[in-house]
């Protein structure tokens, strides 16, 4: 129960991530008091740190910017600092080893110092030390008798299909799948959550939901900066694994599956299970590789390309899994009873902040104006910036004319829900690990069928080095392809 005291344990407390996400996170949630009230927490890593450094690290990230006499400054909000106090009051931390158990009984005593507490380990840590920190975990941490034990991981869940299963094994051979929570940052964005609400929760939407309706759903994603000195990670991980392996699959799975028979997380992921197994493994032919090379016309970075961060190996010159721009056409989808789609696209682009879907219907059966003036309607939903549902649709233009136009009604946020502060994804997903809900986090099989779509297309582009098209930094690149 709530009731319980809670120890939340973030191993790797001294990394980037605690540093710039989770310790924020947590006190954003505590600050606004949602965290169950006997919640402490405990930072482990290998480093010899004290809280008052964690507390120097992390503050940084805990401020909200004000503007105060014209100048924009870091701070905690006003009236907040004796809550910072005590938020870091509630904190401790314990150095130790990844691979020693008695390292881990260490830190099982300061945890049972608690009390009998329900216990939650977000592993903030490189994936090569996953296996030996879960296994001492499971040796000397968890949580005892009528309480229980959560684990948090991040991705990269594997790098293939592989690596991706091995991992879930090791994982399974120790904990159920209902301790485990596998964070996919975007299932905690507020319009990724609103897909099954428009969707299920509209009459109008349902009954056209289809292929007999739809013409074609384009996931897109963009970024309007380039590798920024993350090129040894882009030229070794790339970015089909970064996000649309992850992020863009599992808003496709929302998208296109049936209605679940509840709003239970089972019954959801069973739903979105059931689209990724209808999806064959990406064909190289339905694949648009490109790459961003400098624009001379451009400013600061913009004039560089791909190949000229210093960060890129230098040794191969065509570093391929590092496109930042790729069109992915999944039209073999043979999900044929309510949500086939024939034409479905994941495409990302390097020229502005952007996440949308896009639903574009056919075109009016019969159409009675004259000179095709009508357009296909279509569903917007924005994921970032500025959330946004907006849906294009014609009407007469307004006057004595009888012509048409095309127009919006549009639920932009900022506008219908003025003032309102959407939570951070983050601080989402950490609260439902605390109540135990999984609806948005990823399961074994979801994460099993999302590798065996996407595995062979990156073995194929790892081993054939398929020359990317060259496409100009902030231009769209994809216009060329547009269908
Ligand atoms: P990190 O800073 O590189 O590592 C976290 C901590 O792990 C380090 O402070 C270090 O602590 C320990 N560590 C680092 N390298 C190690 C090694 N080779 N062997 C043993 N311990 C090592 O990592 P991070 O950026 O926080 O990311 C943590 C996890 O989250 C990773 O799996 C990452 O892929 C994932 N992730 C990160 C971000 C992000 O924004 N940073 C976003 C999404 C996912 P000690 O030396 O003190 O023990």
């Amino acid at each position: 129960g709530v009731g319980a005291s809670h120890v939340f344990v973030i191993l790797g407390a001294s990394g980037d991530l605690a540093k710039k996400k989770i310790y924020p996170t947590l006190w954003w949630l505590y600050k606004d008091g949602l965290l169950p009230a006997k919640t402490t927490f405990i930072g482990y890593a290998r480093s010899k740190l004290t809280m008052e450094d964690i507390k120097k690290k992390t503050l940084p990230y805990m401020k909200h910017l004000e503007i105060k006499h014209s100048l924009l400054i870091l701070k905690v909000k006003e009236g907040d600092e004796q809550k910072v106090e005590a938020f870091f009051k509630a904190n401790e931390y314990v150095a130790g080893s990844y691979d020693q158990t008695k390292d881990f009984s260490n830190l099982n005593k300061q945890i049972e110092q608690k009390g009998d507490s329900n216990r939650l380990f977000y592993l903030a840590l490189p994936p090569s030390v996953f296996e030996t920190v879960t296994l001492n975990l499971k040796a000397v941490c968890m949580a005892k008798g009528d309480k229980w034990t959560r684990v948090i991981i991040e991705k990269p869940f594997g790098k293939d299909l592989e690596s991706s299963t091995k991992l879930s094994s090791h994982l399974e051979s120790l904990f159920k799948e209902e301790q485990i929570y596998r964070i996919d940052h975007y299932l905690g964005k507020e319009m990724v959550q609103n897909l099954m609400v428009l969707r299920f929760a509209n009459k109008i939407f349902s009954p056209i939901w289809n292929r007999e309706n739809i013409a074609s759903v384009v996931i897109s994603f963009k970024e309007p900066f380039g590798t920024q000195g993350r090129g040894g990670y882009f030229d070794e991980f790339g970015i089909i694994r970064d996000v649309m392996q992850n992020h863009l699959l599992q808003i496709l799975t929302l998208v296109a599956m049936e209605k679940p028979a509840s709003t239970n997380a089972e019954d959801i992921r069973n739903e979105k299970v059931k689209v990724l197994k209808c999806i064959q493994p990406i064909e190289m032919e339905n694949v648009v590789l490109g790459q961003y090379v400098g624009n001379p016309e451009g400013e600061g970075e913009e004039k560089e390309g791909y190949l000229d961060d210093p960060t890129v190996p230098k040794v191969k010159l065509i570093v391929l899994l590092s496109t930042i721009d790729i069109v992915i056409l999944i039209s073999q989808c043979r999900y044929v009873h309510v949500c086939s789609f024939s034409n479905i696209s994941v495409f990302l682009a390097l020229n502005e902040r952007k996440a949308e879907v896009r639903i574009q219907f056919k075109d009016v059966a019969g159409d009675i104006f004259p000179d095709g003036a009508v357009k296909r309607n279509e569903l917007v939903i924005r994921v970032q910036p500025n959330e946004a549902v907006y849906l294009k649709m014609m009407t007469k233009s307004p006057g004595m004319s009888f012509n048409s136009e095309e127009t919006e009604l549009d639920l932009s946020y900022g506008s219908r829900y003025k003032g309102m502060k959407l939570p951070d994804a983050y601080e989402r997903l950490i609260l439902d690990v605390f109540y135990g809900s999984q609806i948005h986090f990823v399961r074994s099989d979801e994460l099993y069928e999302a590798w065996r779509i996407f595995t062979p297309l990156l073995h194929k582009i790892e081993s054939e080095k398929p020359k990317p098209i060259p496409y100009v930094y902030g231009r769209t690149g994809m216009d060329k392809n547009k269908e």
